[in-house]
């Protein structure tokens, strides 16, 4: 595996592989890698040669009081992962590298930005498109692999994809859980014993909505309820929203139909947790993937 730290460079690499017609996939993380980024990097060297995995955190993602600073960063262990697994390139440009001083253009999707994630985290996305069509730029994969826990940033970067003419297919993956349900996350290392086991009250707050959708609800503010008892029930986990929207407008529903996201948002202690679950229509009843 080669590793990748100038654009130009990678710009070089990825020409070749255009010339050579050669069909590259790219996955975009943040580091601190687990399983959630290997089940992408597997799903992408299963329709793609070469692969390119970039790692990069993101300082125009984080808010002013987020965790920036205090971000995982293992690099040598990402590498030694990386490598194990067969990528072919990994991409860790600097943040002077992808922000120089001068830098000034940003990139915005309308309206499904500033909502959900969005109003809670205000100019993440703004932060994400544009370092997200940076890296379209540099790498120029055919296909891209994004995981569905990130829902509403899978959703945003399609439209972008779309709106932008990016010849880039999203390509969106599983959700990848820890035994109790727990979605695997970067920052699950900052949760420490009680409130590692409190935030299982999460993904258990989404099974309580597939369980309500079972006995017959499609009632969504009772759906959330449901969802709201779990976590209410948990006094480490303080919710910051929920919400039943439908997948292509992020707007909220009132009840179900199509196909939609229930999405949420929960501190444990100071460790912000999202998950979510996918609600789509099967025959006359529905599924839900969680
Ligand atoms: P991150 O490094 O957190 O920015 O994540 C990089 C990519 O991995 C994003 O597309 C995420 O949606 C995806 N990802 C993160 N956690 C998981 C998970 N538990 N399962 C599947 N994909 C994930």
């Amino acid at each position: 595996m080669e590793t990748i730290h100038t654009i130009e460079w990678m710009k070089q690499i990825a020409h070749e592989a255009r010339t050579q017609e050669r069909i590259l996939g790219l996955v975009p993380t943040m580091g601190a890698l687990h399983e959630g980024h290997v089940s992408l990097i597997r799903a992408a060297q299963r329709e793609c040669a070469p692969v390119v995995v970039s790692l990069f955190v993101n300082p125009k993602q984080f808010g002013p009081a987020e965790d920036l600073s205090k971000y995982p960063r293992t690099l040598e262990a990402d590498r030694a992962a990386l490598e194990a697994l067969g990528v072919d390139y990994l991409f860790a440009p600097s943040p002077q590298e992808m922000y120089p001083p001068d830098f000034r253009t940003s990139v915005v999707v309308e309206g499904l930005s500033d909502r959900l994630e969005g109003g809670s985290r205000p100019g993440h996305f703004r932060g994400v498109t544009t370092v997200v069509l940076k890296l379209f730029e540099i790498v120029q994969p055919r296909f891209a692999y994004f995981g569905r826990k990130d829902a509403q940033q899978a959703r945003l970067i399609r439209q972008m994809s779309t709106d932008l003419n990016l010849d880039t297919g999203v390509v969106v993956c599983p959700i990848i859980r820890e035994a109790d349900g727990l979605a695997l996350s970067s920052r699950n290392v900052y949760l420490n014993g009680e409130d590692r086991r409190a935030a299982a009250a999460v993904p258990r707050s989404l099974a309580a909505v597939r369980d309500e959708i079972a006995k017959g609800e499609r009632d969504t503010a009772r759906l959330l309820a449901a969802l709201r008892d779990v976590i209410s029930a948990e006094p480490r986990v303080a919710l910051d929203y929920a919400d039943i929207v439908d997948n292509e407008t992020l707007e909220t529903i009132a009840s179900l139909r199509g196909t939609s996201y229930v999405l949420l948002a929960a501190k444990v202690g100071d460790t912000r947790l999202i998950d979510n679950a996918l609600i789509e229509l099967d025959g006359d009843s529905f599924r839900v993937t969680i």
